[in-house]
């Protein structure tokens, strides 16, 4: 009731655009992501898929989620996710883990949330407890690619109690945003020492190139 008055004079805004919403978290119009599905462009060693496009509109609806930390627009990216992601093989779904200041910061991974309801429909585990960073990285743009890649290195650690539960797996890693690749190929390489039975690659939003 309260509730009703207050949108006829403060008309819920779409966080993207500024259109007025029927009440629902953003405008039918930015609810549409571009579905990209791309999987050719990098060399990482790994199959991947990037699934949505990173254009402005994504670009703003991560901002919101990530540092305005509006989790109501989380689950039309989930359900999109599920509809328009390719069909996961694997047992095991690894989002990538956040540096635990950020995690802090932040009081979530969105990877994981984003995956969520795409790892519960195929009967993935969803397990963040498995690789952890072991130290905060740079602004990686900001770098060289040498020390870009140092600085990767030895990034992710596989917590000693469950490296037996590694080997045979079929894995999928997820990451919300896949540029350049490097950390997503870091995280496999870590994976790969435990002898999974395979690691592919999901990225939630992919620019185009
Ligand atoms: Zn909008």
């Amino acid at each position: 009731m309260l509730s009703q008055f207050w949108n006829i004079f403060f008309p819920l805004r779409c966080p993207v655009c500024g259109a007025a919403t029927d009440n629902a978290p953003l405008c039918p119009g930015c609810q549409k992501l571009t579905v990209y599905n791309e999987s050719a462009q990098l060399k990482i060693g790994y199959p991947y898929t990037g699934v949505f496009e990173y254009d402005e509109r994504a670009r703003k609806i991560i901002a919101e989620i990530k540092y305005r930390k509006n989790r109501e627009l989380m689950p039309f990216i989930q359900r999109a996710l599920l509809r328009h992601a390719p069909a996961a093989r694997a047992e095991i779904l690894i989002p990538v883990p956040l540096n635990p200041v950020r995690y802090k910061e932040r009081g979530f991974n969105q990877t994981a949330e984003l995956a969520r309801d795409y790892a519960a429909y195929y009967g993935l585990q969803l397990r963040s407890d498995i690789v952890y960073r072991a130290k905060n990285t740079q602004k990686l743009a900001a770098l060289s690619p040498d020390l870009r890649r140092a600085e990767l290195d030895y990034v992710f650690k596989v917590w000693d109690n469950k490296q037996a539960e590694l080997p045979d797996k079929k894995i999928l890693i997820v990451d919300d945003i896949i540029t350049t690749g490097q950390t997503v190929k870091t995280l496999a390489e870590t994976l790969a020492l435990y002898k999974p039975a395979s690691i592919e690659i999901l990225g939630v939003f992919r620019p185009r190139l």
